[in-house]
């Protein structure tokens, strides 16, 4: 049952961290390694991603599943950014968040299944401020959106996760 759609019930009992919920969770994030190309240590997102921190929350070590190494692109085309297809796991986050003072987005998902992608607009890359261009990077959980020339900027090693655990920061 998803937890977002179910209705809370009298009686009902809520398990969130169990065993096997955390299996489920840890074999989510083993099939989002498998389906990318994710290469942790030659990433610029590498200890600002949120995909990394939860594969060493849940302590990941080999995928149980086989790695598809699929033929993905890089969209360079961009004056402001790189897209690069290998490292996004389609979560829609710049979809829903990254848009113009008309509304008007600058990506969006092209085809489906496991042909999907997420792109960004041609027209509207052209007008990219570097704010909006910041705000795209900082929104994207993993390496996908880069601005140009400015990756490498915060040296490794006091990136947001290289000295706290994900989640480490709600207080529950
Ligand atoms: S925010 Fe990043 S990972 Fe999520 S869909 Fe956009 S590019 Fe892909």
């Amino acid at each position: 049952m998803t937890a977002c759609t179910t209705p809370v019930a009298d009686g009902m009992e809520v398990e969130n961290n169990t065993e096997e919920i955390n299996d489920i969770r840890k074999s989510i994030i083993e099939l989002l390694f498998v389906s990318g190309n994710h290469f942790c240590p030659a990433c610029e997102k590498s200890g600002n991603c949120e995909l990394q921190a939860l594969a060493y929350r849940y302590q990941m070590m080999v995928p149980r599943f086989p790695f598809l190494f699929p033929q993905k692109g890089v969209d360079a085309s961009s004056p402001k950014i790189v897209k690069d297809q290998n490292r996004c796991i389609a979560c829609k986050r710049c979809i829903k968040t990254i848009e113009d003072e008309k509304g008007r987005k600058y990506f969006a998902y092209k085809n489906r299944g496991n042909k999907l992608e997420v792109i960004l607009d041609e027209e509207m890359a052209k007008t990219m401020t570097d704010e909006i261009a910041q705000l795209a990077m900082e929104n994207c959980p993993v390496g996908s959106i880069l601005r140009k020339e400015i990756g490498y900027n915060q040296p490794i090693g006091t990136r947001k996760y290289d000295t706290k655990p994900i989640g480490s920061e709600i207080e529950v």
